[in-house]
Order: C-alpha cells, then structure tokens, then sequence
C-alpha cells in the first residue's frame, strides 16, 4: 500500500509577505495526514516555510541541489547537506524547467539524485516528454531514457528511497493536463521497467503526476491504481486550492 503524496512546487514564486500568507493558508487546512504533503519553497523561503509549518505535519524540500554533496567553492549552488541542514527532507531533481531552459543533462540529473540521498535527502526525480516528443510517439522512449539514466548508474534498488514525477512538459504551466489514461499509461510503463529489475521496489515507489493539476481534475487523476498523488505548480501557490488537492489524494 502506497501512501499518496501531494507536493507543492512554489518555483521562482514568492516574497517574504507572500509566503508568510500562504503559509497562514496551509495551517488552516484540514489535512487528514492520509496523503502525506510537501512544499518546495525557493531556498530563500525554506527557513520561513521550516520555522511557519514547524506544526503542521508537512514536508518540506528543495527545488535542486548541487552535483556536489557538501559545501565548497561553487558559487551560486545550494548543496543537498545544506537543505539537509535547514530542514528540509525532500528535493526535485530533473525538473523539465532546468532540463530545457538551463540544459540539466541526464549525467547532470543523476549526479543531483546521488548527492540528495548521501545527503539523506528523498529525491523526487521528474521526468517527461515535451509535445513533439509525445507527437512523434516517443513518450516511453524519452521516460524510459530518463529513468534509465538513473537505474543504469546506481541500480533499481535507489528507487527505494526516492519518488518519480511523471510531468509531461506540455501540461507543466500550460493549463493542459494529460488524461487520467494517458497519464497512468506512461506510470504503469515506468513502475513495469523498474519491475523489471525489482519489483518489490516497483511495488512501492510512489509515481506522482505533475502538469496543470487542480482541485477540479485532482481525483480523476488520483483515482488511476498507479498514480500515487501529485507534483503541483501554479495550484499549489493557493492554500485553499492546494488543500483541496491534498484531501483528494487522502480520500
Ligand atoms: C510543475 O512545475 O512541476 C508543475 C506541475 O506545474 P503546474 O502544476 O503549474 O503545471
């Protein structure tokens, strides 16, 4: 049995006043703590979000790390022992955002999910195929390429202490959202190869689907036996919204 999980990716979004609303926000939701949440504030705003949720049974991550674990001489990045130290217990990896506009290769992408687990941090690795890819017909090629990047360097057995997004670039930001079918055929696909290699942790990796969720379509979405919740952009910045998906995930 998988335990839903919804995560909030604030983005480049957010100042201290702001944040402090949504904060406020989320603490009035009634969250029933059969899903578990998350939130992905920019670093900025992980020490705020870490100290105005310190009640509240939500997670708390990081949008990147750096390919190097621990601090040093690279000037700009965050390091996964840095997040680690500040609270946070998650970390996107691989977001299509940093993959396409700033050129994050799949090398690049594994060594981040490393550095996140020495680090004790739980990657969440977001994968997913633009709109000519899906019309060219190479959506399981380009997942599975992703996905293989990870298993062919580290071994399956990783996934264990990680999650996998599914976001189809297309739906990320755009209003568009895969169907429910489309969507869990590319999850049965990706929980099917790590089954190949394991399927106990196939079993039991959480596959979350990102890209234009919202209350309105959130339980159509989770009701597919291998979506396991959700990675929410845009949504996640309104705490009603965002609760709203939550509780579709708990139910
Ligand atoms: C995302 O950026 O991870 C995302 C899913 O965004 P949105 O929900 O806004 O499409």
């Amino acid at each position: 049995m998988r335990r839903p999980l919804v995560a909030g990716n604030w983005k480049m979004h957010g100042t201290r006043a702001s944040v402090a609303e949504l904060i406020e926000g989320l603490r009035r939701q009634s969250l029933s703590g059969d899903a578990e949440v998350a939130v992905f504030p920019s670093c900025l705003h992980i020490a705020q979000v870490v100290e105005g949720l310190a009640e509240v049974p939500v997670v708390i991550g990081g949008q990147d790390c750096a390919v190097e674990p621990q601090q040093g001489a690279l000037t700009g990045e965050v390091a996964a022992s840095q997040l680690r130290e500040a609270g946070c217990a998650m970390v996107l990896v691989g977001h299509s955002e940093r993959r396409l506009s700033l050129g994050e290769s799949d090398e690049v992408v594994v060594r981040k999910f490393v550095a996140a687990q020495a680090c004790g941090l739980i990657p969440v690795l977001c994968v997913g195929e633009t709109l000519a890819q899906r019309e060219a017909g190479e959506t399981l090629v380009v997942v599975g390429r992703q996905l293989a990047a990870i298993v062919d360097a580290q071994g399956v057995g990783v996934f264990a202490r990680a999650v996998v997004a599914y976001e189809p670039v297309w739906a990320i930001g755009t209003g568009l959202t895969a169907s429910p079918e489309q969507a869990q055929e590319v999850h049965a696909a990706i929980r099917a190869r790590l089954a190949a290699q394991d399927a106990d942790v196939a079993g039991k990796v959480r596959i979350l689907y990102g890209g234009s969720v919202k209350a309105a379509n959130a339980a159509e979405l989770f009701g597919m036996p291998d979506i396991d919740g959700g990675l929410v952009g845009g949504a996640s910045l309104n705490a009603d919204e965002f609760g709203a998906i939550c509780r579709a995930a708990g139910n």
